[in-house]
C-alpha cells in the first residue's frame, strides 16, 4: 500500500489529535501535532514578554525558537522547545487563553508552515490543525474536516484538563473554544475553513473508535486508487 499524507482540521477540541494520533499507530504513519507548534511558540513568547504587536520583536523572539518532536516510551510524539519536553506546559488554559492571537501573525504561520512541510516530505505522516489541507499540504491525498456540537468539545476537553489535575469550569471551557474558534476562522492569514475536497466529519455522536475506522478505511481506498 503506497503512503499518503493525511491532513486533519477542524474546530478546536473535535478529536482530531486522538483521531490522528490512533490512525497514525494503525497505519505506522508519523503524527505531527501543528497545533502544538503554534503552542510552543505562545509559550516562548509569554516566557520572554515578547510584543506581539512589533513585527521586529516577533521576527527577533522567532531566531531564538527551535522546535521539535520525540517519541517518547509510549510510542507518543512530544514537542520539545529548545531541548526541553513542554507537551504538558502547553495545554494549560493559559497557553488556550493566548495561542490563537499568536497564531494570527504572519511571521509566525511563515516559520510554522515550512518547517510542517519539511517533516512531510516524507509522506506517510498524519498531521492535524487548522490549515494543513487548505496552506500545508494542499495535495494532501486524504483530508478531513472535524466539527461536533459545541457541548461535547467543552466537555472533551474539560476532560482531558481534569486528567492533568487542571479544574477549569464548563463556561469558561466554552468561552474559549469559540473564542478561539472565531480568532481562527477570521483572521486574514490562513484562516480555519474546510478545504472544497476535505470530507467533512461531524463527531458528535460517534466514538473515537468510529472515527479512526472511518479514517482508516478512507486512507486504504486512497491509497490503492492511486494505484489504478
Ligand atoms: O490544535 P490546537 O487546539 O492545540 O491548536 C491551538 C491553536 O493553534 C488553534 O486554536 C489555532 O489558533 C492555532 N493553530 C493554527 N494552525 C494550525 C494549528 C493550530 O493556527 N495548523
Amino acid at each position: 500500500m503506497r503512503k499518503i499524507v493525511i491532513a486533519i482540521d477542524g474546530y478546536s477540541a473535535c478529536g482530531k489529535s486522538t483521531t490522528a494520533k490512533e490512525v497514525a499507530k494503525i497505519l505506522g504513519y508519523r503524527y505531527i501535532d501543528s497545533g502544538a507548534m503554534y503552542r510552543a511558540v505562545t509559550l516562548y513568547f509569554l516566557e520572554h514578554h515578547v510584543a506581539v504587536t512589533n513585527p521586529r520583536e516577533v521576527i527577533k523572539a522567532l531566531e531564538g525558537i527551535r522546535l521539535s518532536f520525540h517519541i517518547n516510551p509510549k510510542g507518543v510524539s512530544e514537542i520539545y522547545l529548545n531541548g526541553l519536553n513542554v507537551e504538558d506546559e502547553i495545554r494549560s488554559m493559559e497557553i488556550s487563553q493566548n495561542v490563537s492571537q499568536v497564531s494570527t501573525l504572519r511571521e509566525v504561520r511563515t516559520l510554522m508552515v515550512d518547517q510542517q512541510r519539511k517533516l512531510g516530505k516524507e509522506k506517510g505522516i498524519v498531521m492535524d490543525g487548522r490549515d494543513i489541507g487548505t496552506v500545508v499540504f494542499p495535495s494532501a491525498e486524504l483530508k478531513l474536516f472535524l466539527t461536533a456540537e459545541i457541548m461535547t468539545r467543552a466537555y472533551r476537553r474539560q476532560q482531558e484538563l481534569f486528567a492533568k489535575d487542571e479544574l477549569v469550569e464548563l463556561d469558561a471551557i466554552v468561552e474559549n473554544l469559540q473564542k478561539r474558534d472565531e480568532i481562527d476562522s477570521t483572521r486574514k492569514e490562513s484562516p480555519l475553513k474546510k478545504a472544497d475536497d476535505a470530507v467533512l466529519l461531524d463527531t458528535s455522536h460517534i466514538t473515537i473508535d468510529e472515527q479512526v475506522d472511518e479514517v482508516i478505511r478512507m486512507t486504504i481506498s486512497k491509497a490503492f486508487d492511486g494505484r489504478k
